[in-house]
């Protein structure tokens, strides 16, 4: 027998199996009652997993939905039976063990699925993370609840991210025709609706550049932006952006060049651009992959039933090891979440006709 080992995001992972299929998957991560033991007469060997290993790693980056690989688990006819049914639940879905019990003809055997459940050789492969308590609590994984916690996770962002792009279509944002449009649009939809800040935009009367507003007195540049809300303070933190704009000779293509960290610790430092506004900077300005985080995606987040951690950044970081990094997908998953939230998801939430009200168990506010 071969055997590999590889790191993902979620832990390291051990591969063991033959030619006959894979026999053992273990998620070296540290926490719950999995042990798994190397036998003295397995081989390492790195190639011969390469395609197991590629679609794992797939999987943990939010690319895959299902594996196409050989398996050879070991186990009684029954506990083959339950791991089969456990492949048929769909990405991004969980059940219950009563739900396994019924489907594999047994309705009184919910413990007994439990069990098998808890044996299974191949997580990952074979979902057994998707079974939960009947009533949707996280119930026991062989290897720690965080990790199981994590999968559910990534499965559902990303299957959030594809129905809502098959419902509402690409969103093509940012609304702005220059990257300085977008950037100042980033700073007046602060605590304001989008129409504010269309007016406030409308007063520039096609004047708006990053030259303008260096020249224009501040009194005047209050005026204009008059609408958006907030327009004394905003005023100055158009003033301070536009000056480290300068920096850059006003050319987005100098301000790409730089690191995505070194840029958003920049950003930052520029007085009146918090977390959410130098994200949007990033993502639709600057061609960085950052996920934007607003209340709209703090509210759908919470009522998809998944925790919403209390910090900005851990939201952010959670929507970022779950979802594909690339900047195409962070820039449309926001533009789509902010359409939801103004169409189905609002405060006064409409679910029906909602393209997630299959996976979506509605947890109040
Ligand atoms: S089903 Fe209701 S609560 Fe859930 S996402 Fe849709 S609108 Fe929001």
């Amino acid at each position: 027998m071969y055997y590999t080992k590889f790191k993902t995001h979620l832990c390291d992972i051990y591969l063991a199996g033959d030619h006959d299929g894979l026999k053992h998957l273990h998620m070296q991560t540290g926490q719950g009652k999995r042990t798994f033991d190397l036998l003295d007469s397995w081989e390492k060997n790195d190639t011969f997993f390469s395609k197991e290993k590629a679609q794992i790693i797939e999987y943990t980056q939010g690319k895959r939905k299902t594996f196409d690989i050989k398996l050879n688990p070991e186990g009684t006819e029954f506990q083959k039976k339950v791991w089969a049914m456990l492949k048929t639940v769909p990405y991004g879905t969980a059940v219950s063990y009563k739900d396994i019990a019924i489907k594999i003809g047994k309705p009184t055997a919910s413990r007994a699925v439990g069990m098998a459940n808890g044996k299974n050789p191949l997580p990952v492969i074979v979902p057994c993370h998707r079974v939960v308590g009947s009533n949707d609590t996280l119930t026991g994984f062989a290897h720690g609840l965080e990790v199981k916690k994590e999968m559910l996770q990534l499965e559902k962002l990303n299957l959030v991210y594809k129905k809502l792009l098959d419902f509402y279509q690409i969103q093509y944002w940012w609304p702005a025709d220059t990257p300085y449009e977008m950037m100042v649009g980033a700073v007046l939809t602060q605590n304001t609706t989008w129409e504010n800040v269309k007016k406030a935009l409308n007063n520039f009367d096609g004047k708006l550049s990053p030259e303008f507003v260096e020249k224009v007195a501040l009194q005047d540049l209050t005026k204009l932006i008059r609408p958006s809300g907030y327009y004394n303070q905003k005023a100055i933190k158009l003033k301070e952006l536009t000056r480290w704009y300068k920096k850059y000779n006003y050319n987005i293509e100098s301000a790409r060049k730089i690191d995505q960290d070194v840029m958003r610790t920049e950003l930052l430092n520029i007085k009146g651009v918090g977390r959410e506004t130098a994200d949007c900077i990033l993502v639709y300005a600057l061609n960085k992959p950052s996920f934007v985080i607003d209340t709209y995606t703090k509210r759908l987040v919470h009522r998809l039933g998944i925790d919403v951690p209390k910090s900005y950044d851990a939201l952010r970081i959670v929507f970022e090891k779950s979802v594909p990094k690339s900047l195409e997908v962070y820039n449309e998953f926001h533009g789509l979440i902010v359409k939801h939230a103004k169409t189905h998801c609002l405060k006064s939430v409409q679910c029906e006709g909602c393209p997630l009200d299959e996976i979506c168990p509605k947890r109040e506010l």
